[in-house]
């Protein structure tokens, strides 16, 4: 079985290519972010786009607001790890120049650009560019017409944005672009997403605009952004957070690997959430664990697990884990244990075999540890901790008599 087996089959979408990543046409769903530096300040701007592309974003956008910024991006699209789209909001002429420093997209905003002579011109020099453009509507920045057809920013009055942007484009045959249709507003956006994606195979670009600071933003985001993922709609991706934008590119990939949409690349850490049997504070350990896993490059699942009891067996389909019991760390692979390390070492420990499986794969791991001493102190530990706090570690038979006494009373 295969996590592919529970998903929705992707809508077809035709597929557009922003640098050398395809979007849309069965590609895997991509991650985007966007720099908030000035993009005039080449170095500042490149340092931020090296981290993002670090935190698994596939893609960068950059805004082109001034010519300072066109002539920045002139310098920054050729050191750039990954592709630069320009982000272009009120003057069309700034889309001409971000095409002239070499970017690999760019994103019009049609509420903004409304004069279809200025759209055309844009559509007609990416044509002959190859260039792509991503029709970008937002709720909040709606064409006031379609403002007032509609009484508001409905569904429907943001697919007819798109919908006519399409047109002019259409009519200097140029047919490389995507769309978004974002807004602030979960339901909003989710139903403008569906219509849409009902009237066109263009690829669709999906994204809670103005989110907010995380972690409320990040709920939005994945309220929206998994809604229509596991609908099938969707190719590409960005939370739009309101902190540093590499959470947005780490939130990103952690979704789409969540939903079995890209391989993973980093660690997966779960964790217990704890209950009256744990042996150590499993927040700490969690989080002592992710900070030591970082951005290093293991795509294993690991469990911290707060009692040897019940973890091991709890977290058995994780590549490994570890579980505390009288004050000593018991580490587990597959669910079999290989090894016990003292408590202050459980992270260290924890680390060094997640390299050892990553290289060698869990079986060289188990060959390697001493299984029968490993299940053999597990089990010692597992039963000293029954004796003290027995298999109702919540008391729940005196709680239950205590509970009657009072009700009868
Ligand atoms: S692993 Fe142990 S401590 Fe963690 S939730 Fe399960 S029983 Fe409680």
């Amino acid at each position: 079985m295969d996590v592919s087996d529970w998903q929705t089959e992707r809508k077809r979408t035709r597929q557009i290519l922003v640098g050398d990543v395809a979007i849309g046409g069965g590609a895997p769903v991509t991650v985007q972010s966007m720099t908030i530096t000035k993009t005039a300040d080449v170095e500042g701007t490149l340092q931020q786009i090296y981290a993002l592309a670090a935190a698994g974003c596939d893609i960068v956008r950059c805004t082109c607001n001034e010519a300072e910024a066109a002539e920045g991006l002139a310098q920054i699209v050729p050191r750039s790890p990954i592709p630069v789209i320009a982000d272009i909001h009120h003057q069309y002429k700034m889309a001409l120049a971000a095409m002239e420093a070499g970017v690999h997209g760019l994103r019009l905003n049609p509420g903004n650009i409304r004069k279809p002579e200025h759209i055309k011109v844009v559509a007609s020099e990416a044509r002959d560019r190859g260039i792509p453009i991503r029709i970008g509507v937002n709720a909040g920045s709606l064409d006031p017409e379609l403002y007032e057809k509609y009484g508001g920013p409905t569904p429907e009055a943001m697919v007819e944005s798109a919908v006519r942007e399409m047109a002019y484009f259409q009519e200097v045959d140029f047919d490389l672009m995507k769309i978004s249709v974002k807004a602030s507003s979960v339901p909003l956006m989710v139903e403008a997403y569906r219509q849409l994606s009902e009237v066109t195979d263009v690829p669709l670009h999906l994204g809670v605009t103005e989110a907010g600071p995380p972690p409320a933003g990040l709920i939005k985001g994945t309220a929206g952004i998994a809604t229509l993922l596991l609908e099938g709609i969707g190719d590409t991706i960005r939370y739009s957070l309101t902190a540093d934008p590499v959470e947005e590119a780490r939130a990103g990939r952690q979704l789409l690997e969540a939903l079995g949409l890209r391989q993973r690349k980093n660690v997966d850490l779960i964790a217990c959430p704890s209950c009256g049997r744990a042996e150590v504070d499993v927040i700490d350990i969690a989080t002592r664990a992710m900070e030591a896993f970082g951005d290093r490059k293991l795509p294993l699942q690991v469990a911290v697990m707060g009692c040897v009891v019940n973890g091991p067996g709890e977290a058995r389909e994780a590549d490994i884990g570890i579980a505390a019991g009288n004050k000593r760390g018991h580490l587990f692979v597959k669910g079999r244990n290989i090894a016990v390390v003292p408590e202050s070492e459980m992270v260290e420990a924890l680390v060094e075999w997640a390299e050892f499986i990553h290289e060698h794969g869990t079986d060289a791991a188990i060959e390697k540890a001493d299984t029968a001493l490993a299940e053999r102190e597990a089990a010692k530990d597992r039963s000293s901790l029954l004796d003290t706090q027995g298999a109702d570690v919540n008391h729940s038979t005196e709680k239950i008599v205590e509970i009657r006494k009072k009700i009868s009373g």
